[in-house]
């Protein structure tokens, strides 16, 4: 019987060492001033993968928790923002006080000074918000602007809601793969968006892939997703709030980024948002440069 204890004592040792070396993912939290309080930024890091996911909306937690799960399994790295409301439930917003006044922000809103000044905080507050988003883009980007060595794209992760259970008068401002095309009778987003492609493969217009520019595009419509294509840049430099809102996707477009976001519904499991990423790390092996040492030299 001692001996069989002995066996069980072993096993459970060489398990905990297994399941040790498979977690290799680092997380480091550096708290960021924002006035009085201090926000929570999480980076995950794992070899194997020069991949840079960001996940601004706490509250979004199917593609946090994938996002997380992916760099687990193939590595990469992950820049969470963590935001609560005041009952302390994951939120989109980043809730801080400052000078005694308690304000909130879209952390998705911050990056350029156009977006910046479309949102209602007074000007002194704007100015934290800009050192906040400085920062930010410090630990997303390498000097805060450009991506990482052997990175190819920078990837957001979030989730909206299910458009077939709002009431018809919200639809319109939803956020779904056609609200960017004009002729869809309610282009709420039409203003960023050169245009869509709507796949007949998917099945919930909640579920869609943006993309900075058109380089991708073909890669995504063949795997049957719906993708939205961007404005190119110099279409974004206006001070239109709804072209130039502030988001990391401008921003990336502006600073020659390309960017990849995948929006999914978080009301149906997370099985198609899984697919996204998936997909993403096909892209990003295709993407490899060729071993120098396989290539035949004359
Ligand atoms: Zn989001």
């Amino acid at each position: 019987m001692k001996k069989a204890f002995l066996y069980i004592k072993i096993l459970v040792l060489m398990l905990a060492v297994a399941v040790g070396t498979m977690a290799a993912t680092r997380k480091t939290t550096q708290g960021f001033r924002l006035g009085e309080t201090e926000v929570k930024i999480n980076l995950y890091e794992n070899e194997g993968s020069n991949i840079t996911f960001f996940s601004p909306h706490h509250n979004e937690q199917i593609a946090r928790v994938l996002a997380r799960e992916f760099v687990d399994k193939y590595g990469g790295r992950l820049v969470e923002i963590e935001s609560f409301d005041d009952k302390g439930k994951p939120s989109r917003y980043v809730r801080f006080t400052a000078n005694g006044k308690t304000f909130s922000l879209d952390p998705n809103r911050i990056f350029t000074d156009n977006g910046r000044n479309c949102d209602a905080l007074p000007a002194e507050i704007d100015v934290l918000v800009k050192d906040f988003a400085d920062r930010l883009l410090k630990v997303i980007f390498a000097d805060g602007k450009g991506l990482h060595d052997g990175e190819k794209f920078i990837v957001a992760v979030h989730n909206n809601t299910d458009v077939d259970s709002k009431e018809e008068s919200a639809k319109s401002s939803d956020l779904t793969a056609l609200a960017f095309v004009k002729t869809a009778g309610h282009g709420a987003f039409e203003a960023q968006a050169e245009g869509a492609f709507l796949s007949n493969m998917e099945f919930d217009s909640d579920n869609f892939i943006f993309l900075s520019s058109a380089k991708h595009l073909g890669f995504f419509v063949e795997k049957s997703f719906n993708v939205v294509v961007q404005k190119s840049s110099a279409k974004l430099r206006t001070n239109g709030c709804n072209v130039d809102d502030g988001s990391l996707s401008v921003f990336s477009a502006q600073n020659n980024i390309q960017y990849i976001c995948l929006e999914a519904d978080g009301t149906n499991g997370n099985f198609r948002q899984r697919q996204m990423f998936e997909a993403v790390y096909e892209l990003l092996r295709e993407l490899k440069p060729v071993d120098n040492k396989t290539v035949a030299t004359r």
